[in-house]
């Protein structure tokens, strides 16, 4: 191994070696793990290009000591939070190089520092902060950012809907966000119906797109049109639903699955609950208004004696015209 030896002024060969090293702070002591080399020349130890790992390591050590975030601690924030160090100083209010300088190994002020601890353990603080100052950063950064502070929320809470979308997108292999939404609105839809109780208790908003369970939204906007990737998702090993649960979402990727994101929506389009809620609204008016759950019953409660269903399989003759009459307001209106 040939490296700069800073008595003999020169590149030497030299033997690599590693050694526990003690520090002291304030009559504690602390240990790292010091790296050097020994040059075969001059026999004395030297740094070279490990002089930067060691005040790091040491500098850690004693942060950790002192009860300041460690530089380890501060990657992990960017790593939780899938946020770089640029927009998360943006995002905490910081100057633009303060994350960048303080992983460089410059102690952060103690106020800084209980703060960066708070938000490691806390995403709800975090998320305060990130909607806060969203406008300073990139509009895709925040998307990704939200993302995984979301799922991070609803895995910790157990959340019912994210685990019906975790199991969904995983069944399906190739599902984008706006499908999701849609299966989603029809399985908790008939769900109620079919088995006399909540699939899981919340409510749709009422976007020009069709329904939208805003959380669950909230999760892969940042996938956009892409297929939503299930690998990359935070996960737990096991799903918070019952075989019942899994086997009647298989029957809904079947009937509802195999149609694209814009025929979903259209579909959705035909729905009462989703148009009662558009009343005075223009075709592509934004709106958050709140699909209750009373006009889901009603409606699906209706389609269900309609159709004379007797089973979930029932639902396919139902999924079928909805999609024809779906495919035909597609065509007339490219056709006007
Ligand atoms: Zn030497």
């Amino acid at each position: 191994m040939r490296k700069f030896c800073e008595h003999c002024l020169k590149e030497v060969n030299c033997t690599y070696g590693e050694r526990q090293k003690e520090l002291e702070y304030l009559n504690q002591k602390v240990k790292f793990l010091e790296k050097y080399y020994i040059c075969n020349n001059c026999e004395n130890e030297f740094y070279d290009d490990l002089y930067d790992y060691n005040i790091k390591a040491g500098n850690n050590e004693l942060r950790k000591l002192s009860g300041t975030i460690t530089i380890d601690e501060i990657k992990e924030i960017t790593q939780k939070y899938n946020i770089g160090k640029k927009p998360l100083s943006l995002v905490l209010g910081l100057g633009e190089i303060t994350i960048t300088r303080y992983l460089d190994g410059q102690n952060p002020t103690k106020e800084n520092s209980e703060l960066l601890k708070n938000i490691l353990n806390n995403p709800l603080l975090y998320e305060i902060y990130l909607e806060a100052n969203k406008y300073k950063i990139t509009k895709i950064a925040y998307k990704k950012s939200l993302g995984k502070t979301k799922q991070i929320e609803m895995n910790e809470d157990k959340s019912k809907i994210y685990n019906i979308a975790l199991y969904l997108i995983n069944k399906a292999k190739e599902i984008d966000s706006l499908s999701l939404q849609k299966i989603l609105y029809f399985s908790l839809g008939f769900f109620s119906i079919f088995y006399k109780r909540k699939l899981a208790n919340v409510e749709a908003e009422s976007w020009k797109y069709g329904p939208v369970y805003k959380d669950v939204y909230e999760c892969f906007s940042y996938y956009e049109y892409k297929k939503i990737d299930y690998n990359e998702l935070l996960t737990n090993k096991e799903l918070y639903l019952t075989k019942e649960e899994k086997s009647y979402l298989d029957t809904m990727l079947e009937f509802f699955g195999c149609y694209s994101g814009s025929i979903l929506r259209e579909m959705t389009h035909l729905t009462d609950p989703w148009l009662n809620t558009r009343t005075g609204l223009k075709e592509d008016e934004s709106s958050n208004r709140i699909i209750t759950i009373k006009d889901m019953d009603t409606y699906f409660e209706k389609i269900y004696k309609e159709y004379n269903m007797k089973s979930i399989k029932d639902i396919k003759k139902y999924s079928d015209d909805l999609f024809k009459e779906a495919q035909r307001n597609l065509f007339n209106r490219k056709n006007k």
